[in-house]
């Protein structure tokens, strides 16, 4: 597993790019991590760290030279976007993800994937797809904050792979990821860019993260909320 710290941007196939572990992003995980976090506090912190990793993801995205003239008449030799941006969010932790790019891209194409384990195979199963017709010309963020066993991950990715996109033109984007999923996800996709603000001990016997954050998409949406 090659991981790179997000700051020191490397070759753009490394593949594990790591939010640097800053004082500031540990006190956002510590917020989110605390199992008596309350709801309100868990969405606008987890929120924070997302859009640090919507950051990342799309500054590993291509960039062509853009010239503009600036208010004192002189030229800045900037930067923009080669390409067309698409976020991909699988249903329904994923969906926490969106807010944070249309921030950050305003306008942006959202696509949508539910995945889940069929109980008898207990093999992920596709159930909804709702892609961009020219998903194959953009640039994805495959947006999960979860990457557990990276059965789901890999089910989505072919979902993509389906739609003619690239293994390379995909940046998959997540808060939590487990060893066993990055490994998962690597063993089939070597070059797959990978960002996440957290790498986890391993998975526990139910496939939870350990340390962990327990089922993020109950705590966001507060599906596990019985008072
Ligand atoms: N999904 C979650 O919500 N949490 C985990 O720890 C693993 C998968």
């Amino acid at each position: 597993m090659t991981i790179t710290t997000a700051t020191t941007t490397g070759p753009a196939l490394d593949t594990v790019h790591l939010l640097p572990q800053t004082r500031q992003l540990r006190a956002l995980h510590t917020i989110i991590r605390d199992r008596h976090a309350d709801p309100e506090r868990f969405v606008t912190t987890s929120g924070r760290i997302i859009r640090q990793l919507v950051e990342t993801a799309l500054d590993l995205l291509p960039y062509e030279p853009f010239d503009v003239q600036t208010p004192v008449g002189r030229t800045y030799h900037g930067l923009r976007p080669a390409t067309r941006i698409c976020g991909v969010s699988v249903l329904r932790a994923g969906e926490s993800m969106e807010h944070e790019l249309r921030a950050m891209s305003p306008g942006v194409r959202i696509g949508k994937i539910l995945i889940q384990r069929d109980k008898v195979t207990k093999l992920p199963r596709l159930y909804y797809s709702a892609l961009p017709a020219d998903i194959d010309r953009r640039s994805v963020l495959l947006l999960d904050p979860m990457l557990a066993t990276g059965g789901t991950a890999l089910a989505a990715i072919e979902v993509l792979l389906g739609h003619g996109v690239a293994v390379d033109d995909i940046v998959f984007v997540t808060l939590l990821a487990a060893p066993e999923g990055i490994d998962a996800v690597h063993a089939r996709h070597p070059n797959l860019r990978i960002v996440t603000s957290a790498i986890e001990e391993r998975l526990n016997e139910n496939a939870y993260m350990i340390p962990g954050i327990g089922d993020f998409g109950d705590r966001y949406f507060g599906t596990d909320i019985t008072r």
